[in-house]
């Protein structure tokens, strides 16, 4: 909880900073500012991650401070692992020797670690950063502002998912105060995307289906589009906002084959139907609204058994595609 954390903290120097593999929004957000909070108290303090930072967030102070590395091989006083589901989220082998400080908003997180801080009600890991600032007096500066504002505005889809409330606004507000930037934050993480990224929303959109019901509606990605239109998988973040933005359509799904018969899957909900749960059943996680999965096996039977799953939790059984 909050107050073994600080305490952990005020008692000790040196420490590491992670956040899952392949980092977004609020793992960066939340891990920069931390960072930037413990650098305030003059701590030791490093952010390591197994992937490097996407071009969205490279722009977020001290990005570019950020030690992409394979593994953990020296001795900290503590791990802070931030919105990690289970310690082999990172994918840092070394981690499991550290002292493990848990921190995370997600339900359905392992309390993996030596001290755990699990709060649901955050809307963002950035939140609890936030929190965390406050509880150890540090001065809410530019850098801890700007990275805090960035896992907001990233987790909570620009301020209009449900958890959105009064408590967002109100700290959003006095990010903007100590001086976040809404507009420079903005256009780094909507309006900067490379070419490719559009040209390839392009042949998956093409893809789109939905089931009769209309409630289900899923695109597909294959190897060939993401080679057709040179992308990255950064290129993927938010393509599964599409089919979800659809009137009617109450959960999303997105195919993509990252290895030939591999698919990793993105599911999205409105809020009827908890897509945590499905991803579950094929090893992932998440939470209600968000949550995603690996699955093998060629692309009809993925997209059968995946769709069937979401299906049978919504209460509708056809998957007819128009
Ligand atoms: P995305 O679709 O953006 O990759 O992931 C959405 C949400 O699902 C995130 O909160 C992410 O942490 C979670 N998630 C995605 N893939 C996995 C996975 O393989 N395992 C677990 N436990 N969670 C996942
Ligand atoms: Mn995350
Ligand atoms: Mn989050």
């Amino acid at each position: 909880m909050l107050s073994q954390v600080v305490e952990l903290i005020e008692s000790k120097h040196r420490f590491l900073i992670t956040g899952h593999a392949r980092p977004d929004g609020d793992s960066t957000g939340s891990s920069l500012a931390l960072y930037w909070g413990l650098r305030a108290l003059h701590k030791d303090v490093v952010v390591v991650m197994r992937d490097p930072i996407p071009p969205a967030y490279q722009e977020l102070p001290g990005a570019g401070e950020v030690q992409v590395r394979p593994a953990i091989d020296e001795p900290y006083d503590a791990a802070f692992v931030i919105e990690c589901s289970d310690l082999d989220r990172p994918g840092l082998p070394g981690l499991e020797k550290q002292f493990i400080v848990n921190i995370d908003h997600h339900t359905t997180t392992a309390l993996f670690g030596h001290i755990n801080w699990i709060d649901a009600t955050a809307a963002a890991v950035g939140e609890m950063i936030y929190n965390l600032c406050k509880a150890l007096g540090i001065n809410i500066n530019q850098p801890i502002a700007e990275c805090v504002y960035a896992a907001l505005l990233s987790d909570t889809g620009s301020f209009h998912y449900a958890n959105t409330t009064e408590r967002t606004f109100k700290i959003a507000s006095e990010l903007v105060r100590r001086g976040a930037r809404p507009a420079h934050v903005a256009r780094a993480l909507y309006e900067s995307h490379s070419f490719g990224k559009i040209k390839l929303l392009g042949s998956v959109l093409s893809t789109l289906q939905r089931d009769e019901s209309g409630r289900v509606a899923w695109v597909t990605m294959t190897r060939e589009m993401m080679e057709a239109a040179e992308a990255t998988e950064d290129d993927l973040e938010g393509i599964v906002n599409h089919p979800l933005s659809i009137r009617d359509v109450e959960a999303a799904v997105f195919f993509k084959e990252i290895h030939p018969g591999q698919f990793r899957i993105s599911l999205r909900s409105k809020g009827n139907v908890d897509v945590s749960k499905i991803a579950e059943r094929f090893g992932g996680g998440g939470h209600k609204y968000a949550s995603g999965c690996t699955v093998i096996g060629t692309q009809d039977s993925v997209a059968n058994r995946v769709l069937s799953s979401l299906q049978s939790e919504l209460g509708t059984t056809s998957r007819a595609a128009d």
